[in-house]
C-alpha cells in the first residue's frame, strides 16, 4: 500500500493497543497495530488520537469585545444590551481580526470544526458576516466552519432582521438561528426563523429557555414545529438552563420529548453560570441544564464555548477540553463513563448535533488531533492538552510537551 503518512503508536477508542495510522491522499487508510512503510512516520508517543473537537456553539463575530463594554449587573439583558451598542460600531477588519484570535487559540486546542452564529440584523449589518465569511474560507486548510445567520435580538419587532437573514442565506449562510426570548412574540419568531430555515433546505439553531423560572417555557412550540416539518436531527437549542430549575421527573418527561423529536441541545457552562442566578446573594444556583442525564435518555447533547471575553462571559480561551472539564465539575460528575460520555459532547455527539460525520476510521477524511492521555476521561479530568493535528493528512498544528530544565 503506498503511504503519504504513518502515525504510529497512538490509542483509539475501542483497541486496547496501541495502533499505527495510515494516511494516503488525505483520507485514512489503514489502522493496524503495526505498519509497515517508508511513507514518513511521525510518532503518536502512545496519545489518545480522535478526529478532533466540535464547537457546537460559539459567537466568533462579538469575542474580544470586553473592553468596549461596562458590565455592572452581569444579566443576561445587561450583555445583550450592551453588545447591541457595541456592535454598531464593528467594522469588516475589526470583527475578522478578534474572530481570527479566537480561530487560532480555537485550532490549537484541538477543534476541528465549528459552529458560528454570526448575528445579522440593522445595527450588525452584514460587517460581521462579511468577516467570518472570509475567515471560513481562508482557515478551510484547518478547520470546518459553518456559519448560522443569527437574530440575537429578535425579529417580529423588527421585520428588517428577516430579510435580512434570508439575504445571507443566499449568500453564504450555511444555517439560521433564531432567539425566541428577545423577541416580543417568541412563538411566532420560532415559527418565521423555521419558514426561514425550510424555505432554504438549512437546519435551525435557537437560543433557548436562557433564565431559572420553570413556569414559562418556549420549548413546546419548537418541538411541535420540529415535528410538523418533520424537521428531526435538524434542530438544535442552546443554553435551556430553565430545565436545571425543574425536578428530575419533569426533567426525565422533556428529554423523551426532545428525543423523540429529534432536538439536540448544548449547554454553555460558562455563559450559564455566569449570568444565572443574580437574584441572589448567597446558596447562588448552577443554571446549567443537566446534559449528562438528557443523554442518558438518547437526547443528542454537546457543550460548547458560547462567548469570549464579552459581556456574555467574561473568560475564555476556546478550549473545549476545558468547557468539558468545568461541566463535569459543575455536573458533579467522577466516574470514568460519565466523563467519557462529557468528552463525547465536545466530539462526536456535537458532531452529530451539527449533522457531521466523525470517526476514526479507514476512509475517512485524515483529521486526526493527538492528545496527551491514554484515553478520553483523563483528558477531561485533567484538561489534557492537544498536542498534534492533521485534517486531510496535513498537519495543522503543534503544542509540544513542555519540558522542565533542571
Ligand atoms: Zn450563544
Amino acid at each position: 500500500m503506498s503511504l503519504d503518512l504513518v502515525i504510529s503508536d497512538v490509542r483509539i477508542p475501542g483497541s486496547p493497543e496501541t495502533v499505527d495510522i495510515g494516511i494516503a491522499s488525505g483520507r485514512i487508510a489503514a489502522i493496524a497495530p503495526t505498519i509497515s512503510s517508508n511513507a514518513p512516520r511521525e510518532n503518536g508517543l502512545g496519545c489518545f488520537a480522535c478526529a478532533g473537537l466540535v464547537e457546537s456553539h460559539i459567537h466568533l463575530d462579538k469575542a474580544g469585545i470586553l473592553e468596549r463594554c461596562v458590565i455592572c449587573e452581569g444579566t443576561l439583558a445587561e450583555a445583550v444590551r450592551e453588545t447591541a451598542e457595541a456592535k454598531a460600531g464593528f467594522t469588516v477588519e475589526d470583527v475578522y481580526g478578534r474572530a481570527r484570535t479566537v480561530l487560532e487559540r480555537a485550532i490549537l486546542h484541538g477543534t476541528t470544526a465549528l459552529r458560528t452564529f454570526v448575528e445579522i440584523d440593522p445595527r450588525a449589518g452584514f460587517r460581521s458576516f462579511e468577516a467570518v465569511v472570509q475567515l471560513k474560507k481562508e482557515y478551510a486548510w484547518a478547520i470546518d466552519i459553518e456559519i448560522c445567520a443569527f437574530a440575537q435580538e429578535g425579529t417580529t419587532q423588527e421585520p428588517e432582521t428577516e430579510a435580512m437573514l434570508d439575504r445571507a442565506l443566499r449568500e453564504g449562510a450555511d444555517i439560521v438561528g433564531g432567539c425566541p426570548y428577545t423577541d416580543p412574540e417568541p412563538e411566532d419568531h420560532v415559527r418565521r426563523i423555521f419558514d426561514l430555515a425550510e424555505r432554504h433546505g438549512t437546519s435551525v439553531d435557537f437560543h433557548l429557555d436562557f433564565d431559572l423560572d420553570p413556569g414559562k417555557t418556549d420549548l413546546p412550540v419548537v418541538i411541535a414545529e420540529t415535528k410538523r416539518r418533520n424537521y428531526g436531527g435538524r434542530v438544535s437549542i442552546g443554553h435551556v438552563t430553565k430545565l436545571s430549575a425543574m425536578p428530575p421527573a419533569v426533567v426525565q418527561l422533556v428529554g423523551r420529548q426532545l428525543a423523540d423529536a429529534g432536538i439536540g441541545l448544548t449547554v454553555l457552562p460558562a455563559t450559564d453560570l455566569f449570568l444565572n442566578g443574580r437574584d441572589r446573594d448567597h446558596l447562588v444556583p448552577r443554571g446549567i441544564a443537566p446534559a449528562l442525564d438528557l443523554a442518558k435518555q438518547g437526547v443528542v447533547t454537546s457543550i460548547a464555548t458560547n462567548n469570549v471575553l464579552n459581556p456574555f462571559t467574561p473568560y475564555g480561551d476556546a478550549s473545549l477540553i476545558r468547557m468539558a472539564n468545568l461541566y463535569a465539575n459543575v455536573a458533579q460528575a467522577s466516574r470514568n463513563d460519565d466523563l467519557e460520555a462529557i468528552f463525547s459532547m465536545v466530539s462526536c455527539d456535537a458532531a452529530q448535533m451539527i449533522g457531521r460525520s466523525y470517526a476514526m476510521k479507514v476512509g475517512m477524511p485524515a483529521d486526526i488531533v493527538l492528545f496527551d492521555a491514554p484515553e478520553a476521561a483523563t483528558i477531561v479530568r485533567e484538561i489534557r492538552p492537544a498536542l498534534a493535528g492533521w485534517k486531510s493528512g496535513r498537519k495543522t498544528f503543534e503544542n509540544p510537551r513542555g519540558r522542565l530544565l533542571r
